[in-house]
């Protein structure tokens, strides 16, 4: 299992503690929310959150164990390296899936923009019902030549397929 990745998704769910407690729980092999709290520094409330959350995706695992002096259960948590890996290529194969959306709509388009307004990008056919004009300022658009977006999305597809036939 890759470290950067899990720290990767452990910070999508909860941020710097959400890191620390994976972290924790990755050192500690298995352990109880307090065993975790202890370890980490994290509070025993922030530490079952994150918990919960990683559970419902699967991400970790939870054994449940009656303490036989007090009758209560007492749960011990582990992280779940396949579903973690599995997780992590869902998500790559969704991204890639929206960069060739992206790329196509890139390629089979041609897009105008106004030199003056950044965020005005049309297409030729939203150029044609505004007669070339911008719709904030009203300055006459240019073409522009979208070669390096281009560019750009092909090196993010190249680079997410080569991580997903590993
Ligand atoms: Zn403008």
């Amino acid at each position: 299992m890759l470290d950067e990745e899990l720290i990767k998704v452990a910070n999508l769910f909860g941020g710097e503690e959400a890191v620390t407690v994976v972290k924790s729980l990755k050192k500690l092999g298995e352990g109880t929310d307090e065993t975790i709290s202890n370890d980490c520094q994290v509070r025993l409330n922030t530490v079952r959150k994150i918990l919960y959350k990683l559970y419902d995706h699967g991400l970790v695992s939870c054994t449940r164990i009656r303490d036989e002096k007090t009758g209560w259960f007492i749960f011990y948590w582990r992280l779940q390296p396949d579903q973690l890996d599995a997780f992590i290529r869902s998500r790559k194969k969704r991204a890639l899936d929206k960069l060739k959306q992206r790329l196509d709509y890139e390629r089979n388009h041609t897009f105008f923009v106004c030199k003056t307004d950044s965020e005005v990008r049309v297409t030729f056919e939203d150029a044609v019902e505004t007669s070339f004009k911008c719709v904030k300022c009203g300055k006459h658009l240019e073409s522009s030549d979208n070669l390096d977006m281009i560019a750009v999305l092909e090196s993010r597809m190249e680079k997410l397929e080569a991580e997903l036939s590993r």
